[in-house]
């Protein structure tokens, strides 16, 4: 299946001179949707893993049926003030300024073997504050999974070392 047929390019959005990848229309469309989800679950099978993390909000769009098809749990990456109880946080740069991602302290064993998930992967910085989360929580990063890669913004630099699954690059 050609998944970039299901992504809507949207110029000058959120502002002038980006693009946005919008997956709104793979989201919608049941076959399409259902076998980006099947990739993804494939990839995370011989990986032996315990718990789904996604960050807010398309991670969780695409991490929570990853987590359903693999029978295993779901743990959530949130913006400060979101979660009710106690968490840890990591700071994270943006182009203008930081951002604060946090995740419920209690939401990791330490070595269970998490999949970390994302709708996509820009600058890296969202999934390297995931990751850092993560393994404060003592977590096993086992896996890193995208819908889509924007190569040109070389995000990848901020993950080496771990396994990164993409299905469609720009
Ligand atoms: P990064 O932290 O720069 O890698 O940006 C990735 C995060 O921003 C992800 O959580 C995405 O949901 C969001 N994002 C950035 N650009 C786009 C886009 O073009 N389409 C959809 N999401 C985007």
């Amino acid at each position: 299946m050609n998944y970039k047929d299901y992504i809507a390019l949207v110029p000058d959005w959120p502002k002038e001179g980006i693009q946005f990848k919008d997956i709104t229309p793979l989201m919608d469309h049941g076959p399409a949707f259902k076998s980006a989800v099947d990739d993804i679950v494939a990839y995370a099978k011989d990986k032996d893993i315990d718990v789904i993390v996604g960050p807010e909000a398309r991670g969780f769009i695409v991490g929570c049926p990853v987590a359903y098809a693999l029978g295993i749990g779901f743990a959530p990456v949130r913006k400060e003030g979101k979660l009710p109880r106690e968490v840890i946080r990591v700071e994270y740069g943006l182009e203008y300024g930081k951002d604060i991602l946090t995740m419920h302290k209690d939401a990791i064993k330490p070595g269970q073997r998490v999949l970390i998930v994302d709708d996509l992967l820009a600058t890296g910085g969202t999934m390297d504050a995931s990751i850092r989360l993560v393994e404060q929580l003592g977590g096993v990063v086992a896996g890193l999974a995208f819908l889509v890669e924007l190569t040109y913004l070389d995000g990848r630099s901020k993950l080496k070392g771990y396994d990164v699954l993409t299905l469609m690059e720009y």
